[in-house]
């Protein structure tokens, strides 16, 4: 094979992941992408969604972002407050958000960002989707073959051979599961007795009280922060819901009734970046492997392996660090109270009056500037070349990483 377009890609899910990764390829040329995905369909559920700049600014290069934001809520203002007593501690403006990353900061319904997703991946040849077919055992993983065996819901399993395999199976990957089983590192998710609930009001259930209409005809984030627990809240789908999602202890999930209580069986603690993260992702994975240097007129898969690893040093400490910032701020914005809340709070009232950082990571100026300034695309153009050339072939050993 002698042009890195003619490889295989096998996506497993089509969640946020699944979909931007078959969408990254198909952009960057690719011409055999496969998805499997165990759901009969998409049946986008869910609620609302944080659409960051730095989201837009890829979802704008694959011709997503125009249909998205049209029914967004552009958030210009973000307002943390205590939730026993409605007291404001910050009100973080947002209005330069724009002007400063070239997108504004949005919200919006999930299914209208899954559903563009899926609508462009649509509209690409590249494409084909395999609905009702689960994954269920990985065979080989390279270096040189990588197989799998799928199963349709009403036909025999089958084994697929491909040359890049992108596991986007969500949290109880099993893809995940076995690659970390094959080099004895445990895949033990770690339960954090915490659950979100998602409360989506209608307009015409809010619009009899006047302070309920303030809220959905606002343009502002708000967060009611108490003891082990918050609530984050705004507007979506042309002001038409008001999105509310809890994050509080719970352990009802060991023994929800039915699939319907959770959804779809995802009890992770809320991260407010983990779709966007998984979205830069795919765009960044795509570039590393088209930017695969062919050798004497043939694809290496030394080199395949080399672009996948460069990849995971593109990505591993801003999602590293994003990871540890989501668990500080739920830690921050959980306290009970005593003198660690004081100091909060104070923290806040002086962030809030000098425009400076605030103990709310995600409502923070200068967190906001390293997550939506950042523009992954770019990022891995400028710097694959130099990160490659340094990886020896001794380092990756050949071995699909
Ligand atoms: C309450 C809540 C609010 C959130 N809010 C935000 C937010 O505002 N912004 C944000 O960026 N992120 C948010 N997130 C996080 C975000 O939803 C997840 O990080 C993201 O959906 C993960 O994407 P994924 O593709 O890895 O997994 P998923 O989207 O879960 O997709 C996995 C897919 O794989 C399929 N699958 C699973 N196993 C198999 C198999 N064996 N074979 C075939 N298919 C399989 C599943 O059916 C599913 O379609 C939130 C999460 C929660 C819980």
């Amino acid at each position: 094979m002698s042009d890195v377009k003619d490889l295989r890609i096998s996506v497993i899910g089509a969640g946020m992941g699944g979909l931007a990764c078959a969408l990254a390829f198909a952009k960057k040329g690719f011409k055999k992408i496969d998805v499997y995905e165990s759901a009969s369909n998409l049946g986008f559920v869910g609620a609302g969604i944080q659409l960051a700049p730095n989201l837009a600014r890829v979802l704008d290069r694959w011709g997503c972002w125009a249909k998205i934001h049209a029914d967004a809520t552009t958030v210009t203002s973000s307002s943390i407050r205590e939730g026993t007593t409605n007291r404001e501690l910050a009100l973080v403006k947002m209005h330069d958000v724009v002007d400063l990353y070239g997108y504004s900061h949005c919200v919006g319904h999930r299914a209208s960002l899954a559903g563009s997703m899926f609508e462009a991946c649509q509209k690409e040849s590249a494409i084909t989707f395999h609905f009702s077919t689960a994954l269920e055992t990985l065979n080989n993983f390279g270096p040189d073959k990588v197989s799998f065996t799928v199963k349709p819901r009403d036909g025999e399993a089958y084994d697929v051979e491909t040359d890049i395999l992108l596991g986007a199976d969500g949290i109880k990957s099993i893809v995940r599961t076995t690659l970390l089983k094959s080099i004895n590192s445990s895949a033990e998710v770690e339960d954090t007795g915490q659950a979100a609930y998602r409360i989506m009001l209608s307009r015409s259930q809010m619009e009899h009280d006047p302070e309920m209409l303030e809220l959905l005809d606002s343009n502002c984030a708000l967060r009611w922060i108490g003891e082990k627990r918050h609530i984050v809240a705004y507007p979506i789908s042309n002001k038409t819901i008001y999105n509310l999602s809890t994050c509080q202890p719970d352990t009802n999930f060991a023994v929800a009734p039915s699939m319907t209580y959770t959804t779809r069986g995802d009890k992770s603690v809320m991260m407010k970046v983990g779709a966007t993260m998984a979205i830069e992702d795919a765009a960044v994975v795509a570039e590393c492997v088209s930017a695969v240097p062919v050798t004497d007129g043939k694809i290496d898969r030394e080199a395949l392996s080399r672009s996948l690893q460069v990849y995971e040093l593109l990505r591993k400490d801003r999602t590293a660090i994003l990871v540890d910032m989501a668990e500080y701020s739920g830690r921050i914005l959980h306290l009970g109270e005593g003198q660690a809340k004081e100091e909060r709070d104070r923290q806040f009232a002086e962030g809030h009056k000098k425009g400076n950082g605030i103990p709310d990571k995600w409502a923070s100026p200068e967190v906001q500037q390293m997550i939506y300034s950042h523009d992954c695309v770019a990022s891995a153009q400028e710097n694959f070349a130099e990160i490659f050339s340094s990886l020896t072939r001794e380092k990756t050993n050949g071995v699909a990483k």
